[in-house]
Parts: C-alpha cells; sequence; structure tokens
C-alpha cells in the first residue's frame, strides 16, 4: 500500500527544474535557463531529451528509480519531481501546494512576469525592493538539491515531543552549534538554545524573559535609529502590562534618563535597514538581533559574545518561508523563562520544519561552510560592486558608507555586502524619497518605517536574480536623467 507522504525540495516551495512527465505531457521540453540544474542530473537530461520518463532521485545511477528498492517514497518523490519540473521559463516556479488548473499545478510567476508559462515580461513594470525575501539562495538549493531533499513520511513524529520529552531535536540544536564554530559568529558553549517560529517569535519572548514582570513600572523597550520595525510593532501589539516601547535609545540617553533604570535594548548587527554593525548604546539588558551576522552580509570580526543573541535561518540559507529561528542564552533564568513563552504560544516548533532545518544546516555546515558563504557572499558582492557602480554617477541619490574589516571566516579583509541599500535622497526638495524613487518605478520602504527621516528609502538586495536586475536597470535610468539636459520627476 502507498502510504501518504511528502518528499520536499530544499527550496521549498520553489522546486528545481529538471525532465519530467508533467513538463512532457505540456509539450514543454525544455529546462529552464536561468537557472542551474540539480549536480549530477547530465545522465537524467539526455534521457529526457530522448523522449522516456524518468525519476530523478540523486546524482548517482545506482539510484534511479527502475532498479530502486524505494516503496511508499516513490509516488511523493515522483510528484515532487514533476512538478519541480513544470516550465515556467526561469521566471516562475510551480509548487505541489500551488494553485491547481486542469489537474496540473500551475506556474507562480516572479514580479513583473505574466503568462502561462511566465514568459510574458511587463515592460513598463515597477521594479519591487520592498521586501526582505532572501531568494537570492534559490540557485544555491538547486545545485543542492540532491543533498538536501527532504522525505516526510506520513506518520512522521506525530507527538507534541521527541523521545527525551522535549520539543526540540537535540540533533538540530548540535548541528547549529556545530555551525556556529565553523562560521566563528557566535559563542556557545555552556549558552542554551531556544528555538523559535521564526527569529520574529523569539524576539518578543527576549522581551518577555527580560522584563521585570512590576506592572507598576514596566520595562523599557527602546532601539537605535533607525531600527527594524517589529521591535516597535510587537511590543505595542502584545500591549503588556510589564513592557512598554520608549523608542529611540539616543533620544532616550539626552533626555537625561538614567542608564539604571529598567530597560531592555534591541541591538541589531548588522543593523537592518543600514547594515551597520551596531552596539549598545545604555547600560541595561540587550537583545543581540543578530539576523544578518553572517559572511555573505559582513565579515566575521569574531564570535559574538552577548547574553541573548538571536538568529534566523531566514537570512543564513534564505528559507524565510521555513519559520525557523533560534536564541542563544547564557542564563539559565531567561532561558526558563524565553521555553516557557514557546511552550505556552505553540507547544513548540513544527518537527517536520525541524526535519528539513537539520537537513538544511548539513549542507550549510558541508566544507566548513564554504561552498555556502561563497555562493552567497560572491552574490552580494557582484549586487554591491553593481550598485555602487550606478550610485557613484549620481549626485541626487547616496547609498551607506561601508568599511573594509578583516574577516575571520573568510581570513581576508573585505568590505560588508549589506541585505538592503540605505538610499539617502540629497536634494534639498527630495524629501521625500520613497516619492521620488516610485516615480522612477522603484518601489522600496519609506525611512519612516524605521523610524528615521522619509529623505531615506529601503532598498532589499536580497530577492532574486530577475528582482535585481530590474532594480538595476531602474536605478540607472533614473540616475541618467541626474545629467541636467532632462528636467525630471
Ligand atoms: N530581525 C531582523 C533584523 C529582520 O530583518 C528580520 C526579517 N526581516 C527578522 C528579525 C525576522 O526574521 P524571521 O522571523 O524570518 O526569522
Amino acid at each position: 500500500m502507498i502510504q501518504p507522504s511528502i518528499v520536499t525540495a530544499p527550496w521549498i516551495p520553489h522546486t528545481a527544474q529538471g525532465p519530467h512527465r508533467r513538463a512532457d505531457c505540456r509539450g514543454m521540453r525544455r529546462r529552464d535557463e536561468g537557472i542551474g540544474r540539480p549536480r549530477g542530473m547530465g545522465g537524467q537530461e539526455r534521457r529526457w531529451e530522448n523522449g522516456s520518463i524518468n525519476l530523478y532521485v540523486g546524482g548517482d545511477k545506482r539510484q534511479v528509480s527502475s532498479e530502486s528498492t524505494l516503496t511508499w517514497s516513490e509516488k511523493a518523490a515522483e510528484e515532487a519531481e514533476a512538478v519541480a519540473g513544470i516550465y515556467c521559463s526561469g521566471h516562475g516556479r510551480a509548487y505541489i501546494d500551488g494553485l491547481v488548473s486542469q489537474g496540473q499545478p500551475v506556474c507562480e510567476c516572479f514580479d513583473c512576469y505574466a503568462g502561462f508559462d511566465c514568459s510574458e515580461l511587463s515592460p513598463g513594470c515597477a521594479a519591487y525592493a520592498d521586501s526582505g525575501d532572501p531568494v537570492f539562495f534559490e540557485p544555491f538549493w538547486m545545485q543542492h538539491a540532491t543533498d538536501s531533499a527532504v522525505v516526510i513520511s506520513g506518520w512522521h513524529r506525530m507527538s507534541y515531543r521527541y523521545a527525551d520529552g522535549t520539543t526540540m531535536s537535540k540533533e538540530l540544536e548540535n548541528y547549529i552549534r556545530k555551525l556556529h564554530s565553523v562560521v566563528g559568529n557566535a559563542v556557545t558553549e555552556g549558552r542554551y538554545i531556544v528555538f523559535g517560529i521564526g527569529s520574529t517569535q523569539l524576539l518578543n519572548a527576549a522581551v518577555y524573559a527580560l522584563s521585570s514582570g512590576n506592572s507598576s513600572s514596566p520595562s523599557n523597550v527602546l532601539a537605535s535609529i533607525p531600527f527594524y520595525p517589529m521591535y516597535k510593532a510587537q511590543t505595542v501589539f502584545f500591549n503588556s502590562e510589564d513592557f512598554q516601547f520608549e523608542g529611540d535609545t539616543n533620544s532616550w540617553q539626552s533626555n537625561n534618563q538614567t542608564n539604571k533604570m529598567d530597560v531592555i535594548e534591541f541591538v541589531t548587527s548588522p543593523n537592518n535597514p543600514d547594515g551597520e554593525l551596531k552596539k549598545h548604546v545604555l547600560g541595561g539588558k540587550t537583545i543581540y538581533d543578530h539576523a544578518y551576522f553572517w559572511p555573505h552580509f559582513t565579515p566575521i570580526k569574531g564570535p559574538s559574545d552577548h547574553d541573548l543573541m538571536i538568529f534566523t535561518l531566514s537570512k543564513l540559507t534564505g528559507h524565510a518561508g521555513t519559520r525557523f529561528g533560534w536564541a542563544i542564552i547564557k542564563d539559565k533564568d531567561i532561558y526558563d523563562k524565553v521555553l516557557n513563552y514557546i511552550s505556552v504560544a505553540d507547544l513548540g516548533i513544527s518537527k517536520d520544519t525541524q526535519l528539513r532545518v537539520l537537513k538544511l544546516i548539513k549542507v550549510a555546515v558541508e566544507g566548513d561552510g564554504m561552498p555556502l558563504f561563497k555562493f552567497s557572499y560572491n552574490k552580494m558582492r557582484d549586487r554591491w560592486d553593481r550598485l555602487t557602480s550606478v550610485f557613484s554617477k549620481s549626485t541626487r541619490f547616496s547609498i551607506q558608507q561601508r568599511h573594509p574589516l578583516y574577516c575571520n571566516f573568510f581570513n581576508e579583509t573585505r568590505l560588508p555586502s549589506p541585505a538592503y541599500a540605505w538610499v539617502k535622497c540629497e536634494r534639498e526638495e527630495d524629501h521625500d524619497c520613497s516619492a521620488v524613487l516610485i516615480a522612477g518605478k522603484i518601489i522600496g520602504l519609506n525611512g519612516s518605517l524605521f523610524s528615521a527621516d522619509d529623505r531615506y528609502t529601503r532598498l532589499s538586495l536580497i530577492k532574486s536574480q530577475d528582482d535585481f536586475e530590474l532594480l538595476l536597470k531602474r536605478l540607472t535610468e533614473l540616475v541618467s536623467l541626474e545629467d541636467g539636459s532632462i528636467k525630471m520627476i
């Protein structure tokens, strides 16, 4: 009997291209051009061109389906690969859990592309650079398809708990510790680790755990402008008697508030939106948000060694949709409180998620992290090289300064390559920078969203290659209008 099961590819809901029954059914025997194909698929591709149907189950010929001993996973693997093989012109993906038309999953097109196979580019389309979706990793996972695909049986870990009674996989925790030791970006020895649904959940869990629990005098939650808006949004939304959002650390300090007051400071390092390696300003309790503290975004000077540090898979491997983050905590009491928060909020993190994260982190630590971080750093460096070349021709717009630092991971001095460009409109009259960019068909996020001046706009550099190419095109057009002969916007 065939058991219900799912086979997910590592970039689920994004899946690899390749030779497939469904692609053949649609009479589309091409493979996506814009993306790499999984390692070792040459043999399968030849067979596909001959018109036969093959199931790709790995780079090794011995594993090909006809000789395989697979039973219950075979049907799901076939389904996963068939959907992965649907041709979307390199400008979209089809997913098992996507919409279906005439019994077939349909292509979900990237921004600015349309049509049943996403081949139609809308010529006047704006560049959407507003979201922090880290899709730039997708080609890496396609190249590592074999190592990172996950098979989940219909009866996989149905219990709330693991055999040791906990809700967190010990093996995953071990791999997270190994990852930090390979990258050298955080001290984990003698520290506790708690998993969360993305780091988003842990941000508020940390505020809860650090607050003094004294409702007559709530703890003051602060961050340094420009700061990630979620800190304020969560603190206000949860509307606790135990903590309140007090805004900017620097204004707090200059208003002569004493450091001895009960403060919880978010320190985002590197910072979202400007990529700065921030340090705490006040002398109170701190939450170090290290979402971007990975070698692709910043040189790693050495291991972070703070009392409460938060990391996320989203900006490490690009799997934001998997919703997984972790906190590294020094103090046992704080650890217990964060654990209790997660337990009360959702009785722990999905076991399916933990399985997938384990698989991904195993790939991340392969070759001492070099394949993953070389890919991601090279990608970000190339994007920054091209971006700085465009902005170097502009006097109307500027971007943040970057300073070289020695990176202990790559053993070289290099510039940071932040996830976002923090663009400043320099002209007096351009006080609403987002509006200026929107007129140039570029959609970013207003400075005021980060509690900064609207003279600034954040542009995301971590989306797909299509998105980045369009962003660069629109920026180049905008900057080319500055020569004085054309008055615009
Ligand atoms: N912290 C920072 C600074 C972020 O930019 C983000 C995502 N944009 C997060 C935390 C949350 O990430 P996630 O919930 O996906 O782990």
